[in-house]
C-alpha cells in the first residue's frame, strides 16, 4: 500500500484533476490510499467568506462557480457537493446575522473544501470506471484535541485507521479511499483543523499508521530544492533529506512540507517522497532517516522574512542562576514561541515571529535587563552537516563579504542540522544567492 497526497494546486480545475486521475491510476496496482487538499485557493477563498460574513455579506460565488463548473467540465454530477454548498451558505448566513467568529467555527467553515474536493474526485474517478470512495478523515479515524485551527491528533488514531483501511490493505475491497487532508473531529464530534497545510501531516498520519511502503507528496516542482528556484535559477533538486532535515526545512521557511508532517513517519520510518506531477517519471526527493550514501555537507537553503530580533542585556545574567529561566519563562507567559537564539555570559539574542504581539513581553523583560528589539530581520538557515560547520561558515561568510552583507546574528542548531544567520530582510534573498552560489558552486 501506498499514499498518495495531492496538494490544492495539483487539483485546481478540471484539467488538474484529470491529470491527478491519470496518476493515480497508473499506481493502482500499488493500493494507493489518496488524500487530497481543497481545491486550489479555496482554503482561503473560504476564509475571504468568513471575514465578509463577519461584516454582514454572503458571498459565496467564486466557490460555488469553480466546483460546479469542474463538475460540468469533468462530466460528473455530485449531489453531495450541492448539499455541501447548501450547508455552507447557511453557515455564513449565521456568521453574517451573529457578527461574529469563533475559532471552532472558523474550523467548520474552511473543512468545507476538503470535503467537496475528494468527492469531486472520488466522483471522477467511478465515472472513469476506477472504484473509488470518498472518505472524511473521521470516517477513517482521525480524532484531535479540540484546539482548534492547530488541533493534534490524538494517539488513538494510530489504531484507528487501521480499523477502517485494513480491508483495502489486505485486498477485501478495492476502491480506492480518497480522504480528506487537512481536518479531524474532535472527541464531541465538532470539526477540528490541523493547522495550514495539514493535508502533509494526514497524508504521513495515515501512511505511518498503515506501515505504507511509501507516502508520496505530489507538488508541482522536481521534490525539495536547494533553494527557492524563483530567487536563485541555478537551484537544483536533493535526491534525498532526512526527516530531521526535513522538518528543520519545514520550520524555517520552505513550503514543501507541513513542519509537523515528519513525526508520524519518523517513528515508523515510513519513507516519504516528494514527486513532481509535471514530471511523473523523475524521482523527486526521498525522505528517510539517514542519508544513504556519504552525508553532503550541504542538503538546502531557506529564508524566513519578517522575523524580530530581541536582544537582552544585563549585568546581573554575569555568573546568576535562573536568569535564562527568567527569560523563557516570560516568553511562555505571553506564548510567544522563540525560533532562533545566541548567548553569551550577558547577553542573549532572540528571534520571533515578526507578526508576534510583544507589547507585554517587553514590558516584562525591561524590568530585569535592558531590551533592544528590532524588526525586519531575516533568518536564512542552511540545512547541512553541521559536525562540519567551519568549512560551511567559512565558505558562507567569504560569499557573503564579497557582497558587503552584514551578519548581525549567528546559531548553529543543537539539531546538528542546520546552521542559522540573521540579516536584514532586505538583504534576505542576496543572501540566500550568495551563499547558494558559494556552497553549490
Ligand atoms: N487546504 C488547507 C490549506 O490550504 C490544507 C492543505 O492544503 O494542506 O492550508
Ligand atoms: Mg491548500
Amino acid at each position: 500500500m501506498i499514499v498518495m497526497k495531492f496538494g490544492g494546486s495539483s487539483v485546481a480545475n478540471a484539467d488538474r484533476i484529470k491529470h491527478v486521475a491519470e496518476i493515480i491510476q497508473a499506481y493502482k496496482g500499488e493500493r494507493p490510499v489518496v488524500v487530497l487538499s481543497a481545491m486550489g485557493d479555496t482554503t482561503d477563498h473560504l476564509l475571504e467568506a468568513a471575514d465578509m460574513a463577519v461584516k454582514g455579506t454572503v458571498d459565496i460565488e467564486k466557490i460555488e462557480k469553480l466546483h460546479i463548473e469542474t463538475e460540468k467540465q469533468l462530466g460528473v454530477s455530485v449531489p453531495e457537493i450541492k448539499e455541501l454548498l447548501g450547508e455552507l451558505k447557511t453557515l455564513l448566513t449565521g456568521i453574517s446575522m451573529l457578527h461574529e467568529l469563533t475559532k471552532r467555527t472558523r474550523d467548520y467553515l474552511v473543512s468545507f473544501g476538503e470535503r467537496m474536493s475528494v468527492r469531486m474526485m472520488s466522483a471522477y474517478l467511478c465515472s472513469l470506471g476506477t472504484e473509488a470512495k470518498a472518505f472524511d478523515s473521521w470516517d477513517i479515524g482521525f480524532v484531535s484535541d479540540s484546539n482548534y485551527m492547530a488541533a493534534e491528533l490524538l494517539d488513538e488514531v494510530w489504531e484507528n485507521i487501521p480499523k477502517h483501511l485494513g480491508g483495502y490493505k489486505s485486498g477485501t475491497s478495492n476502491e480506492i479511499p480518497i480522504v480528506t487532508g487537512f481536518i479531524a473531529k474532535d472527541k464531541n464530534g465538532i470539526i477540528t483543523t490541523l493547522g495550514r497545510g495539514g493535508s502533509d501531516l494526514s497524508a504521513t498520519m495515515i501512511g505511518a499508521a498503515m506501515r505504507a511502503k511509501e507516502i508520496q507528496t505530489w507538488k508541482d516542482v522536481d521534490g525539495i530544492m536547494t533553494t527557492d528556484p524563483r530567487i536563485v535559477k541555478e537551484a537544483r533538486p536533493v535526491d534525498e533529506v532526512t526527516y530531521e532535515e526535513a522538518q528543520e526545512l519545514a520550520m524555517f521557511g520552505s513550503q514543501v512540507l507541513h513542519p509537523r508532517s515528519m513525526i508520524p513517519c519518523r517513528k515508523t520510518r515510513t519513507p516519504v517522497r516528494v514527486k513532481n506531477s509535471y514530471n511523473i517519471k523523475s524521482h523527486g526527493t526521498l525522505i528517510v532517516e539517514e542519508h544513504t550514501g556519504t552525508r553532503p555537507l550541504v542538503t538546502a537553503i531557506t529564508k524566513v522574512k519578517n522575523v524580530t530580533l530581541i536582544d537582552i542585556q544585563s549585568s546581573r545574567m554575569l555568573g546568576a542562576a535562573g536568569f535564562l529561566a527568567h527569560i523563557f519563562n516570560q516568553f511562555l507567559k505571553w506564548n510567544i514561541s522563540i525560533d532562533v537564539i545566541a548567548t553569551s555570559e550577558v547577553s542573549v539574542s532572540l528571534t520571533v515571529d515578526g507578526k508576534a504581539d510583544l507589547t507585554g513581553l517587553i514590558e516584562d523583560l525591561k524590568r530585569v535587563a535592558d531590551v533592544n528589539v528590532k524588526t525586519g530581520k531575516a533568518i536564512v538557515t542552511i540545512i547541512c552537516d553541521a559536525s562540519r560547520s567551519s568549512v560551511i561558515i567559512a565558505k558562507a561568510f567569504d560569499g557573503l563579504s564579497k557582497e558587503g552583507i552584514n551578519v548581525q546574528m549567528i546559531s548553529q542548531g543543537a539539531s546538528k542540522v542546520n546552521i542559522s544567520i540573521l540579516v536584514d530582510t532586505n538583504q534576505a534573498d542576496k543572501t540566500v544567492e550568495a551563499i547558494h552560489s558559494v556552497l553549490f558552486a
